[in-house]
């Protein structure tokens, strides 16, 4: 039987890359978007509480409800207070936007599908294995699509879609009867951009927000992260049912901590992603005059120099991503990110001053 997997790529990028790296000392690590800093104490001491409930017969909890606990549904309205009204039903809880995202995809097997182009890879290998047609487009296309994806802010190029261009793919995808999924992963890095495509008018009928606490607070190892689907969406009742028949939810451990991290410590997460914009700004000053983008709303940054850009930042001491990875349309270009230790970014800076003068 002949299988969509036979149409993916050997390896996924961030495997191959991590390889090359690794046979390399003295190098420092700015290629996989992971993150560097420990959870805040608050964080891991409402795991500790939540874990020490279970070992209580009163408090013992078994499957979590499949949309998430209440009190994690409170918490992510509560988060997104000021900039979108969300109700608690509107918003389902994950383990994380890739998993979720594969799972979404399930309800849209065979279909055209919209991306950026550069992409994250994991888009073009979530919908290869549904049998999806494909098309890169960078603004809404004249023909018709069934789904939308787009990331903002950007991974890998670190941009920020514009209210503007928000409200031309949420007009485009009305048009069209399209789903818009939007992947809000590092929202947490765009203070003062539009954050969740809910703070566009119209979104609310067409729009399916992804995000996650991964990048925004540290919980990568953990997974935790939940969707927003709201109840002017058809596919709302539609997710309900599905999900639920996919997933047996998030551990009860897990979504306490998440909350933790949403509300009691937001100062210690928020100052987390401080310290990651501050190394994206130095890495930025390092890299002054050459051709590049994103690191200010972004932990990514992109450069152009040319092919062959990843074997020569690695022989001056810098992992990067290959920008051939996300796509053609990177083949000229490396993604540089600021998940690091500070003395990883000034040291890193000084040898991407180098590699500019260089060339
Ligand atoms: N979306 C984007 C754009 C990402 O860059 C990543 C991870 O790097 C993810 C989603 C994965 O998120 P999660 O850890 O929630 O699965």
């Amino acid at each position: 039987m002949e299988m969509y997997y036979d149409k993916l790529p050997k390896e996924y990028l961030f495997v191959e890359v991590g390889k090359k790296i690794r046979e390399r000392k003295d190098v420092i690590d700015l290629s996989i978007g992971d993150v560097r800093l420990p959870l805040p104490k608050a964080v891991c001491e409402a795991g500790a509480v939540a874990a020490r409930e279970l070992a209580s017969v009163d408090s013992f909890r078994g499957y979590p409800p499949e949309s998430g606990f209440d009190f994690l549904l409170e918490a992510v309205k509560g988060y997104y207070a000021g900039r979108a009204e969300l109700q608690t039903d509107e918003i389902f809880v994950s383990d994380g936007i890739k998993s979720e995202l594969n799972m979404f995809l399930d309800l849209f097997c065979g279909a055209k599908v919209i991306l950026p182009t550069p992409t994250y890879p994991a888009y073009v290998e979530a919908n290869i294995l549904k049998g999806n047609e494909i098309k890169y487009c960078s603004a809404p296309p004249a023909e018709k699509a069934d789904l939308v994806i787009l990331c903002s802010p950007d991974n890998p190029t670190g941009k920020v879609m514009t209210k503007a261009e928000l409200c031309e793919w949420v007009r485009y995808c009305r048009s069209c009867n399209a789903t818009l999924i939007f992947d809000a992963a590092y929202e947490a890095f765009a203070d003062g951009a539009i954050r969740s495509i809910f703070e566009v008018d119209g979104a609310r009928e067409c729009a399916v927000e992804m995000c996650s606490l991964s990048k925004t607070a540290g919980f990568t190892g953990l997974r935790c992260g939940y969707t927003v689907i709201c109840k002017e969406n058809r596919l709302n009742p539609v997710w309900r049912r599905v999900k639920s028949c996919k997933c047996n939810g998030v551990s009860y451990v897990t979504q306490r901590m998440a909350t933790c991290a949403l509300t009691s410590a937001l100062p210690e997460i928020r100052a987390n992603i401080s310290y990651y914009k501050k190394n994206a700004e130095i890495l930025l000053d390092a890299l002054d005059g050459a051709d590049k983008c994103g690191g200010i709303f972004s932990p990514y940054i992109w450069l152009r120099c040319g092919e062959g850009g990843f074997e020569r930042l690695l022989s001056f001491g810098v992992g990067v991503t290959p920008g051939v990875g996300f796509g053609e349309a990177g083949r000229e270009y490396v993604r540089i990110n600021s998940f690091c230790f500070r003395s990883e970014a000034i040291e890193a800076g000084k040898r991407l001053k180098d590699f500019v003068k260089s060339r």
